[in-house]
């Protein structure tokens, strides 16, 4: 993100940002600066929004909640920000060349036309031979010209086509960096920036939302039985299924290895927890059979867990919370589904 403010605007928001460190008891280290030093100058509206829900909510700024913060915001985000910002800038150059083609073009042509227009009257109206021969010499290289900037035109339009080609490329390349080679769906990056979206919207708009993790069942046992090949085409069918399931709105990313993640916006934990038993019967639901063998491979079973979030809280902890119920429904017995109540009922009974 550049930083153009002014000395004395720059100094202000400084003033402002020791001023919010101080009141929360924030130690100035130079994360910690640019978190509030942007809180300040307003310049992201997630991370306000965020903040302002946070402090609301009196929650205690310490050394791991500012880290979190920081991670959510801006760690990792800075190679993407770059290539987003050079994306922008290649686009706008783009746009402004085809916007001066299409003038050029049309102002090549509006010029040939009033020429030979022009010459056309003067032809007709002179009488002289020397004033003819004249008019005949603009004439001639008028058409001279004409032939230049057809030519001209010609060169314009093949560049406006290689550019209109570069742009498609560009989103091309833009879609295939956010999605996972081997199955297709949204990768790691893209789930935690959809994340963090989603949260923001969800504060903004006080509506729920919710997030899946779901782990394969004994899938190193399925790799070791059926070679690691057949176990990809597994991880295939299990992206499939989530994308089959979840509505257009929802996210379904690959989180890692053979774990993937549901980001459910406006869903309330019930519905999630509904959604997710769905997940499971339609991937039970399918018998596996070896295609070049015909060998029956059995059924594939997943666990899943299922967490609402919290208002204000570190998206780490929202996935936490998640993976708590994901590794319950494994020590359950796998093939099942916890929701994050459960985890606060057994922690109550422990006590
Ligand atoms: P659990 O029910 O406890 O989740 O058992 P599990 O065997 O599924 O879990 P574990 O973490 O022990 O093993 C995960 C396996 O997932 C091991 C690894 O080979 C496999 N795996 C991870 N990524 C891929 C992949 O891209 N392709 C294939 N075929 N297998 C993968
Ligand atoms: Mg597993
Ligand atoms: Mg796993």
């Amino acid at each position: 993100m550049d930083y153009l403010d002014g000395c004395e605007q720059a100094q202000e928001y400084a003033i402002q940002t020791l001023g919010h460190m101080q009141r929360h008891g924030i130690p100035a280290t130079p994360p910690n600066f640019r978190v509030w030093y942007d809180y300040a100058a307003g310049r992201n509206p997630t991370l306000r929004a965020a903040l302002d829900v946070m402090i609301s909510n009196r929650r205690e700024f310490s050394a791991k909640v500012c880290d979190e913060i920081y991670e959510q915001f801006y760690s990792g985000h800075h190679e993407s920000d770059k290539v987003r910002q050079i994306s922008a800038r290649v686009e706008e150059a783009i746009t402004k060349a085809l916007h001066s083609i299409d003038v050029a073009g049309s102002g090549t042509a509006q010029f040939g036309e009033a020429l030979s227009g022009f010459s056309g009257q003067v032809t007709a109206a002179g009488r002289d031979g020397q004033f003819q021969s004249i008019i005949a010499g603009i004439v001639a290289e008028t058409k001279a010209m004409e032939l230049r900037n057809a030519e001209l035109e010609r060169q314009l339009t093949s560049t406006s086509s290689e550019m209109g080609q570069l742009r498609t490329h560009l989103d091309e390349i833009r879609r295939e960096a956010s999605l996972d080679p081997l199955t297709g769906i949204a990768n790691r990056k893209v789930f935690d920036n959809s994340l963090t979206a989603c949260a923001a919207e969800a504060m903004e708009s006080g509506s729920e939302l919710c997030l899946l993790m779901v782990d394969i069942d004994h899938f190193k046992k399925f790799n070791d039985s059926w070679g690691h090949q057949v176990g990809d085409q597994v991880l295939k069918l299990v992206a499939r299924t989530l994308k089959d399931q979840a509505r257009e709105t929802d996210v379904s990313a690959r989180y890692g290895g053979e774990e993937f993640a549901v980001i459910l916006p406006n869903t309330t934990l019930k519905q999630a927890v509904a959604l997710a038993n769905q997940i499971r019967y339609a991937l039970t639901d399918k018998q596996l059979v070896k295609k070049s063998t015909g060998q029956d491979m059995g059924r594939i079973t997943a666990s899943i867990g299922v967490a609402r979030f919290d208002y204000g809280e570190p998206l780490s902890q929202l996935i936490g919370r998640a993976d708590e119920a994901l590794y319950m429904a494994k020590r359950d017995g796998r093939n099942r589904v916890v929701a994050q109540d459960a985890l606060e009922t057994e922690m109550s009974v422990a006590h």
